[in-house]
């Protein structure tokens, strides 16, 4: 397949590189990533390794000796900032070009900002990076109160955290209730419940207006109602969105996302894109989607790896997700969307349940809270689109029956 350059040193990206050498690709990989660290997990990010001890790391995506032995070439701490389609160029931040064949990008998210009055004092934070966390658990140390904005997967972890190491935590939501955008009624009713039993307070339907500071650094924050809030820090979590600056100056199709198609090709020939960066057609709901999960990218790392070494495979893999928020271990399979009918298995009370969610009489995904059994059987019934009706989930009904 030629001289091979991926832009982006993740998930997606270091898979990607994996997924080639072993499947037999002989020519040359260059792997460029803007960030200095070697290529780490960001899963721990927002839990273990703001709980950990004083100089923990966070886990490498592979060791060192990974890109020697493999010769893959890894360029860390550089930025790739113009793609040259016609000459098929990579441009680095430092001017020099980067010839390929192929080019991919596995670029990820970057954290959305909120434009509030008071944004840029210190002690306003946001969570992606190693950097991030390690400033984050820092704070932690001396923060009396911590105020999050946003009560999504990373929030939620990330005052999960905090509570176990002491601290205090508020939480903003505009919508009505937490993980709203992704999460099914009961799903949220029980995170809701453990969090605040935890000691968080979570403001749904409330908001932030301003955060005010003294001497540069933040102090309070003013909410929406008029309150005045004292705390030693904010953490921004509103949401990500794809990074695809690149590609939108390049030309190629951007549409919540990096457009690709069923093998994650752009629209500019040569030019792949996977991970949270793209979006993809989805063959089971018929829409297009762009998950910000570690299976999606690495999935999709190992079947752009098959398609350039000439495969003819198509995507088609069940998305599952997993989120640690203290006591909970939360797991979902597959994609639930706004109005799908939700029906719960097991105990909500007892902290050990399923929630089965349907669209059309199908079932389409399930959340699993400290079930892992249920996962595992889920992700088999949804990979082999097992037919299942709501009316069928009766008193009993045991998701391992369904797949043997
Ligand atoms: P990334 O892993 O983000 O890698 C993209 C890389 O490309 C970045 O290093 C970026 O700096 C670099 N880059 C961007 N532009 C350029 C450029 N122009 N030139 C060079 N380099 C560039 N998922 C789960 O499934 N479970 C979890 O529990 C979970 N927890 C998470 C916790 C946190 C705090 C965060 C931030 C994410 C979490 N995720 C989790 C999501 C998961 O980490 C991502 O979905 C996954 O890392 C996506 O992989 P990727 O390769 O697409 O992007």
């Amino acid at each position: 397949a030629g001289r091979v350059v991926i832009v982006g040193a993740g998930t997606a990206g270091v898979q990607l590189a994996d997924s080639l050498r072993a499947g037999g690709h002989d020519g040359p990989i260059v792997l460029i990533g803007d960030e200095p660290a070697l290529p780490y997990q960001r899963p721990p990010l927002s839990k273990e390794y703001l709980t950990g001890p004083d100089g923990a790391i966070a886990p490498p995506l592979r060791g060192e000796s990974f890109y020697t032995g493999n010769d893959i070439e890894l360029r860390r701490g550089e930025a790739v900032t113009e793609i040259d389609t016609s000459r098929r160029h990579a441009v680095l931040d430092g001017g020099e070009r980067v010839a390929y064949d192929h080019l991919v990008l596995a670029t990820g998210a970057r954290n959305r900002t909120l434009d509030l009055p008071g944004s840029g004092l210190a002690g306003v934070t946001s969570l992606r990076t190693l950097a991030d966390s390690a400033h984050l658990r820092r704070r932690l140390t001396t923060a009396g109160r911590v105020v999050v904005l946003g009560a999504g997967f990373v929030g939620l972890e990330f005052t999960a955290a905090a509570r176990l190491r002491g601290v205090e935590a508020v939480v903003f939501e505009t919508a009505a209730r937490p993980m709203a955008r992704v999460a099914s009624p009961a799903l949220s009713e029980f995170i809701a419940r453990v969090h605040t039993e935890m000691g968080t307070e979570l403001r749904h339907g409330q908001s932030v207006v301003e955060i005010t500071g003294t001497a540069g650094a933040v102090a309070a924050v003013r909410t929406g109602r008029g309150e005045l809030l004292e705390t030693d820090l904010v953490l921004v979590c509103v949401g990500a969105a794809p990074a695809d600056e690149l590609a939108r100056r390049a030309g190629i199709t951007v549409e919540n996302g990096i457009r690709v198609d069923d093998r994650f090709r752009t629209s500019a020939p040569g030019i792949w894109a996977i991970g949270d960066c793209a979006s993809f057609p989805d063959s089971r709901s018929g829409r297009r989607l762009r998950l910000e999960s570690v299976q999606n990218a690495s999935a999709q790392a190992r079947v752009l790896a098959r398609v350039m070494l000439g495969d003819d495979v198509r995507y088609s893999d069940v998305p599952w997700f997993w989120s640690n928020q203290g006591s909970i271990r939360l797991q979902i399979a597959g994609v639930r969307f706004d109005g799908d009918r939700a029906l719960s298995l097991g105990d909500p009370a007892g902290g050990s349940f399923s929630v089965l969610s349907f669209r059309e009489d199908r079932l389409v995904a399930v959340e699993s809270v400290n079930r892992p059994r249920d996962h595992v059987s889920a992700r088999r019934a949804l990979a082999k689109r097992l037919s299942l009706r709501p009316e069928e989930v009766v008193a009993g009904f045991d998701l391992g029956d369904l797949v043997g």
